[in-house]
């Protein structure tokens, strides 16, 4: 199965991780699409991958919504005539713990990490679902061309009280995944989460130049440095590829070592 043959969906795809992912799987050979809300680097990266050759195309999505979600797979469908790969990726934070978050920003961070993931993967593999059926395909192939990987991070098993939202839907996101990877395991389509840990995206600038809060992630990062979006789009491509064939229903953490630490690490400064 040549990688041009297949079609991936990367959402939140136009920035941060998601772009590096988006890029990755240009450079691998796949025919990506960009769903985001931020049109202009959504366009301008679509533009640079390839949009002009039928390579890339850019969809302004809000994956909260279940409409736009409907616009995202018709238009996957009339621009490239399938999808294979799903990365679930578009995510967002609210600052609030158990005695000051509001409602709302809980309602807000939910509607995105889980319900937003939850209307785009089921749009996904009712899409590849019907394609398996229709090319009477069978699961051992499947497993080689479908993956749907879900945007996880370590805090879906460790916690940071200000970000209990995030935590919450992150945590759910795991058991999404594990649900999801047993529905769809009998039809061969795998399903796999990535659980990063501290990595340098917009989401971290502010971070970046706060030398103590610098020093408090690395004192909790045994590898001693922050994550590149690239070495998460990297894990990313090995769940999507055939060497994953006889993955499904896992999350992998690339988290610079941070789980397996108990106390701190000495590599910090
Ligand atoms: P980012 O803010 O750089 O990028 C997120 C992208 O998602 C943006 O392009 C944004 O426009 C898009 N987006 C937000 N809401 C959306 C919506 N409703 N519909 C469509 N697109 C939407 O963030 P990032 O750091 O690249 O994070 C990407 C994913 O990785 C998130 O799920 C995040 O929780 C997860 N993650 C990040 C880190 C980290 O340290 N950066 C760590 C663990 C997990």
């Amino acid at each position: 199965m040549p990688q041009s043959d297949r079609v991936a969906i990367v959402t939140g795809g136009a920035n941060g991780i998601g772009r590096a992912c988006a890029r990755r799987f240009a450079e691998d050979g796949l025919r990506v699409v960009i769903a985001d809300r931020d049109k202009e680097s959504g366009r301008g990266l679509a533009e640079e991958l390839g949009a002009d050759r039928d390579k890339a195309l850019f969809v302004d999505c809000n994956v909260a919504d279940k409409l736009s979600v409907a616009n995202l797979l018709a238009e996957t469908r009339s621009a490239f005539g399938r999808l294979d790969v799903l990365v679930n990726n578009a995510g967002i934070v609210a600052k609030g713990d158990i005695l000051s978050l509001e409602a709302d920003d809980f309602d807000k961070v939910v509607a995105v990490n889980l319900r937003g993931a939850f209307l785009v993967a089921r749009a996904a593999a009712r899409q590849m679902a019907e394609q398996i059926d229709e090319d009477d395909e069978r699961p051992d192939d499947c497993r080689k061309r479908y993956a749907i990987i879900n945007m996880s991070s370590v805090n879906s098993v460790v916690a940071i009280p200000e970000q209990l939202a995030y935590c919450a839907s992150k945590g759910a996101m795991n058991q999404m995944t594990k649900s999801m990877a047993l529905a769809l395991a009998s039809r061969g389509i795998r399903v796999n989460a990535v659980g990063p840990g501290s990595i340098n995206t917009d989401v971290l600038k502010a971070v970046l130049d706060d030398r103590k809060a610098m020093s408090r992630i690395l004192s909790r990062t045994p590898l001693g440095k922050i994550g590149d979006p690239d070495e998460i789009a990297g894990v990313v491509a090995f769940l999507a590829s055939k060497d994953a064939s006889y993955i499904t229903g896992e999350c992998v953490y690339a988290d610079g070592g941070r789980l397996a630490l108990n106390y701190l690490s000495s590599s910090a400064s």
